[in-house]
């Protein structure tokens, strides 16, 4: 089967395309590289050993999507194409609505006219509200009232998906909720590769490895956990590339709309994270403690029990595995993809 991979360059649509080659499943990656770099998918050829076909288009040019499924006899398609920067959305909200939401609707009607039903959707957990308790399950947890315009993004697609599977029978939609992916493949071929300076956690830690920023700045000590800094739910990039693996297989088997998260069920520190890095990479990370950031919770983690019992997905990799692959992307790439 073909699967159509959007984003397909990117930081987590690029591991997707290595684990579906692998797997043995023909690979379409539309792309327009906003975000990221076409380096990426020969390097993932390079891995995997196979060639896949690649369009440097946005996914909201109509034309252009439907020409792409005029040409391949594509079976099912994972959405991983969108803007992601938190604070950016803050500052450009009408971008970020635009692409996110405009890209998906068009996906969806090239889908609808050309016969093709199944399609998985990078969500996360940012569309849980932030008044629930932990650990976040898929039928327990309250969404909705997100912080800022790109969780909005998430949980209005989440619906525009929902409705579309409502309206007919035929439609099969995964909604995959992302915790905090990390990590890179353990080739060391490729990884994450953040444009400026980056927002997330592990590739700050690991561009402080590599000298290109001084120290890390540890937002808060004074949560109310272990250590006083946030706790989230890390998962390998691999891992999760595997995940929407296992969900295109469930899928076949299963018409309407399903919710998964996807992450390990365990919470780490951001000083947790630092200590695990520095041990396993013997590189230290000089951090100093500043203001909390606004809008972030003290703990955030998964209940993957779902995901374990229908799609038959767990998480495989630990801590000292993620800092490993992590450190061993970086090392090897310390400019990313313009090394
Ligand atoms: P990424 O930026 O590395 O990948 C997204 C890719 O989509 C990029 O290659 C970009 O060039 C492409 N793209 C964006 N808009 C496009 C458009 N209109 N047409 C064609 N291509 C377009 O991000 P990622 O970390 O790989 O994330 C993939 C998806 O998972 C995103 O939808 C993101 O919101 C979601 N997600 C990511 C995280 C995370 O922490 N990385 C967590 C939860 C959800
Ligand atoms: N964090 C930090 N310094 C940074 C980036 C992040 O202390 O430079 C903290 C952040 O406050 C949170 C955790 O690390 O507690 C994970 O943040 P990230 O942005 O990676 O993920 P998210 O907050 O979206 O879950």
């Amino acid at each position: 089967m073909n699967v159509l991979v959007t984003g397909g360059a990117g930081y987590i649509g690029s591991h997707t395309c290595v684990e579906l080659l692998e797997k043995g499943y023909g690979v379409v990656v539309v792309d327009n590289l906003v975000n990221s770099s076409a380096k990426s998918l020969e390097r993932v050829q390079q891995i995997a050993g196979k060639d896949l076909a690649f369009y440097e288009e946005d996914v909201r040019n109509r034309g252009a999507m439907d020409a792409i499924f005029e040409k391949h006899d594509i079976g099912c398609v994972i959405h991983f194409a969108g803007l992601k920067a938190v604070g950016q959305s803050v500052s450009m909200p009408l971008e970020y609505y635009d692409n996110n939401l405009n890209s998906t609707i068009t996906l969806c009607q090239s889908m609808k006219e050309h016969g093709v039903r199944d399609i998985v959707f990078s969500s996360s957990a940012t569309v849980y509200s932030g008044d629930n308790t932990m650990p976040l399950s898929e039928a327990g947890s309250r969404t909705g009232m997100c912080t800022n315009p790109y969780g909005w993004t998430k949980y209005m697609c989440e619906q525009i998906l929902r409705d579309t599977a409502f309206s007919d029978k035929d439609w099969s939609i995964a909604l995959l909720r992302y915790f905090n992916p990390i990590g890179a493949h353990p080739s060391g071929l490729i990884g994450e590769d953040p444009r400026g300076i980056p927002n997330n956690l592990m590739p700050f830690i690991s561009q402080v490895a590599i000298g290109r920023r001084d120290h890390l700045s540890v937002f808060g000590n004074d949560y109310d956990t272990h250590d006083g800094t946030g706790v989230r739910d890390y998962i390998h990039v691999v891992d999760l590339a595997r995940g929407h693996v296992a969900a295109i297989e469930y899928m076949l088997g299963h018409r309407g709309e399903s919710v998964f998260n996807l992450g390990t069920g365990t919470g780490y520190s951001v000083l947790d994270m630092v200590k695990a890095f520095e041990r396993v990479t013997g590189q230290k990370i000089p951090y100093e403690i500043v203001d909390r950031r606004p809008g972030d919770l003290a703990t955030v983690y998964a209940s993957p029990d779902k995901s374990a019992q229908l799609l038959g997905w767990k998480a495989q990799y630990n801590l000292e595995d993620m800092c490993r692959d992590t450190w061993a992307w970086q090392s090897k790439n310390p400019m990313g993809y313009d090394s």
